[in-house]
């Protein structure tokens, strides 16, 4: 059985007394099951230590973006030993906001999950095709695509969990169906299984996120190859703590 995993991507919002007061008086109070799911969440980098602090062990912190490059002439940029120094043991690597208003290709994230990999971090790798490619029925051809230059670089996905996130339902209260989450997931485990191995298909986590919800939050993890979450606007909220108790 694959552990769940419900991540909450703060993006960039949130102040100091946010980050400390959210993570100590509200998410110290989720109540999940460790053994059953894996509760990850991703502050702004100038908040991550004080959520870390802020925050009881059972819940892990996140970077949202690494660089590709070691420690060095890198004005602007966080580094896998900087997040190693800290004590941070994740990252998000290849969000869509990444990728479309940053500019990220495909080639660089794969860059940075090899990075990051390499420097002991585990990776949600985001991947997810936009509005129109979903309408030219090019969904499948670009998450393999995204997929592919991660594959290129890297041969053990043991620390890697993928983050199907379609970009025309991040932010936009359009969550996917349920069935449409499930759709894209079978096909992205069989991937997994032609192109990596079928060890991988069975143990890769592959969560959904875009507008996900309290209210949604049940639907989805009802599916077989749903394994959590990825959420944005409402893991700043309280109701994120029912978005956890629904994969518990
Ligand atoms: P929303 O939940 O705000 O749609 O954002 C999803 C997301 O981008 C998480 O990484």
């Amino acid at each position: 059985m694959r552990k769940l995993l419900v991540g909450g991507n703060w993006k960039q919002n949130g102040t100091v007394k946010f980050a400390h007061d959210f993570s100590q008086n509200v998410l110290n109070k989720a109540k999940f099951d460790a053994n059953k799911v894996e509760v990850v969440v991703s502050p702004s980098t100038l908040h991550l230590l004080t959520a870390k602090q802020a925050l009881q062990n059972h819940i892990q912190v996140s970077a949202q973006n690494i660089s590709q490059y070691k420690n060095g002439a890198y004005t602007g940029e966080l580094s896998a030993e900087m997040l190693n120094d800290a004590g941070i043991h994740w990252t998000i690597l290849g969000h869509s906001e990444r990728r479309h208003v940053f500019g990220e290709s495909d080639k660089v994230v794969g860059e940075k999950v090899k990075h990051a990999l390499a420097h002991n971090l585990k990776v949600i790798a985001c991947i997810g095709e936009k509005l129109d490619e979903r309408e030219s029925g090019k969904t499948q051809v670009v998450n393999e695509r995204q997929l592919n230059a991660i594959r290129e670089l890297v041969n053990d996905w043991s620390n890697v969990v993928i983050a199907y996130e379609p970009v025309w339902a991040i932010g936009t209260g359009k969550t996917a169906s349920p069935e449409q989450a499930q759709e894209v997931h079978d096909q992205l485990r069989q991937w997994l299984k032609s192109n990596v191995s079928a060890d991988a298909a069975n143990a890769t986590r592959i969560l959904y996120g875009g507008s996900v919800t309290e209210k949604n939050a049940d639907e989805l993890i009802a599916k077989r190859d749903v394994d959590g979450f990825l959420v944005g606007g409402a893991a700043l909220k309280e109701g994120f703590l029912d978005i956890i108790r629904a994969a518990n």
